[in-house]
């Protein structure tokens, strides 16, 4: 399948790569019939996705299944009415329904919203209006029933809704619909047929920094995951890929669908609805998961579980990328299981964008280099290109070319989409540094960067110290507005099993950071706490700290 779309599938280093690495970009493409109808036709066996609850119900779907559902499913939304252009939103967190859906959608050439089943009636008039959002197909869960039901009556463009599960009145029941429509689909041509720059997906921001971002991508956006999946996650033909993520993110995208598909891995997912890092383990030694991504959070646990339990003998390679590894919790991954860590870079607006690729040797703590396409560089506050040591923003530049897969902008919001992106410069408003290897530092999100008595403290490198301390199972570093200081440095901290809060245990911590790192950056202030606030996503919400933290005052 690959062969289609790049001029070449071998390299032989991360140089090689780097220059020789380029997508063939088709006319028309449309990922639902070109490679899932496609495998449908010429490998119709083929697993495509392995699926598993926490209750125990498994499924399994081949392409030619796949076709199949998609589209019974597709008629059924064209029946209601759907048709290209048209926006639907999903909530329907890791259920397989959600596949039938996506591709289904992509052949009408609708837009497809995946959104998260945590949306509360306010968000949801709120993306049904910013979006003119014309259907919605949910999980029949209550709490997220009574969210949408509630939107309603300020939602005139949603006339349609549908459900997942137990039926329920004023509802379309999505199963029984699905089941009676025709397994024969047309599909559209002419004015109909999806164009390559139609959008086709809209998905929303984690949400870390502020109100969640509402990134457009268009129909080649799935050509651009091949980096993500052949190179960065090293996903194999005939293996089995599992990316943890809900799919109201878009590493559900990276990670659950599109590369992996035309890189021939099938895709694995397990339903869950609460994280036990025991329970994740054993799922991939049962279903012999052979590549795994996840957030940092979850190697964090991970590695507080006693691994020499687990056999993780079918899983040859795991990815990382959302947030910043501490080289820590690389060591003690590596150490039980004698796996690398492959860390990753990128947003819901760009694919991978740095990472360490097979040919690299990873260092601990860096993200890695450039993904081939992408023109990187670090620019100071002026403007100006940093030198290797030196502290910047990672910037995407793209007068020379857009990388396949980065975003059209964030929708219907030019005025935002500029402020990130102009004079072909894109600020990603992370900041790094880069070693004279050519690697990338991740030193945190320009807004929670610290300014501290003429010092400039990033957060990652002082919790990846804190992290190394025994007691320490997960932290955030915040800034706290100081009189004298400008900003002191402020460390939140969840305990491992063993430790209890005290005075002396602080006194501990900050000599331990003192040791570990250049004493300026200790944290003066450490409050324990039972949990950090999160996205969704399992990311750390600094800002939310932040806040607490002047409500308090
Ligand atoms: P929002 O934009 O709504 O605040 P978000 O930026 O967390 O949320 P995403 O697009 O899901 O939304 O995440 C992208 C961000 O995640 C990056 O900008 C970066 O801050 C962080 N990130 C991703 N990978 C890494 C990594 N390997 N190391 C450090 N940070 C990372
Ligand atoms: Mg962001």
């Amino acid at each position: 399948m690959l062969n289609k779309y790049l001029s070449r599938l071998d390299f032989s280093s991360y140089e090689d790569f780097y220059e020789n690495f380029e997508i063939k970009v088709p006319e028309n493409f449309n990922f639902a019939y070109d490679v899932v109808d496609e495998y449908a036709k010429t490998d119709p066996n083929k697993i495509a996705l392995v699926w598993c609850d926490e209750s125990g119900a498994e499924a399994t779907f081949t392409f030619a299944q796949l076709k199949e559902y998609s589209d019974k499913t597709a008629n059924f939304f064209k029946a209601v009415g759907i048709k290209r252009g048209d926006p639907v939103m999903l909530i329907l967190k890791r259920r397989y329904e959600f596949w039938f859906c996506i591709l289904a959608l992509h052949k009408l050439g609708a837009v497809t919203i995946p959104a998260t089943h945590l949306l509360t009636s306010k968000d949801i008039v709120y993306r049904a209006n910013a979006a003119d959002i014309k259907m919605i197909v949910s999980v029949s869960e209550p709490e997220v029933i009574m969210h949408i039901e509630d939107s309603l009556s300020k939602s005139p463009s949603l006339k349609y809704k549908a459900l997942v599960g137990d039926s329920k009145d004023g509802w379309l029941d999505f199963t029984s619909e699905v089941d009676k429509s025709s397994n024969v689909f047309e599909n559209p041509t002419g004015d109909q047929a999806s164009q390559n720059s139609d959008i086709s997906l809209l998905y929303f921001t984690s949400g870390t920094t502020g109100m969640p971002k509402m990134v457009q991508h268009d129909f080649l956006y799935p050509l651009g995951h091949i980096l993500t999946a052949k190179y960065w996650q090293n996903v194999s033909d005939g293996g089995l890929h599992l990316t943890v993520a809900d799919t109201g993110w878009a590493k559900a995208v990276w990670g659950k669908i599109y590369g992996q598909w035309l890189a021939g891995s099938a895709v694995f997912v397990y339903d869950y609805n609460k994280f036990v890092p025991k329970e994740l383990l054993q799922i991939i030694c049962k279903h012999k998961v052979t590549t795994f991504c996840a957030p940092p959070t979850m190697y964090r646990f991970f590695i507080k579980e006693d691994l020499t339990k687990f056999d993780l003998s079918n899983l040859k390679y795991c990815a990382v990328a959302g947030e910043p590894l501490n080289p820590e919790v690389y060591n003690q991954f590596y150490k039980a299981t004698g796996i690398k860590l492959m860390e990753g870079f990128g947003q819901t607006e760009l694919t991978v964008t740095l990472a360490t690729y097979p040919w690299m040797e990873p260092k601990p703590g860096s993200m890695g280099k450039p993904s081939p396409g992408y023109d990187i560089d670090l620019l100071d506050d002026e403007g100006n290109s940093v030198q290797d040591g030196e502290e910047g923003q990672i910037v995407v530049r793209t007068s020379k070319r857009k990388p396949a897969g980065m975003f059209g902008g964030y929708y219907r919001d030019t005025a935002l989409t500029n402020k990130v992106w102009h004079d072909d410069i894109y600020y990603t408003g992370d900041v790094a540094w880069r070693d004279e290897d050519g690697y990338y530092w991740f030193v945190g999100r320009s807004d929670d960067v610290i300014k501290s008595s003429g010092y400039r403290i990033g957060p990652f490198e002082v919790e990846s110290a804190l992290i190394e301390h025994p007691a320490v199972m997960e932290c955030a570093i915040t800034a706290v507005p100081d009189e004298i200081r400008g900003q002191i440095v402020k460390a939140t901290v969840v305990l491992t099993r063993n430790y209890s809060p005290g005075e002396e245990l602080v006194k501990e911590l900050q000599d331990h950071v003192k040791r570990v790192t250049a004493p300026y950056k200790y944290p003066r202030i450490i409050e324990f706490v039972e949990e950090l606030p999160k996205t969704i996503s399992g990311k750390i919400r600094r800002v939310e700290i932040r806040e607490t933290d002047s409500d308090k005052k």
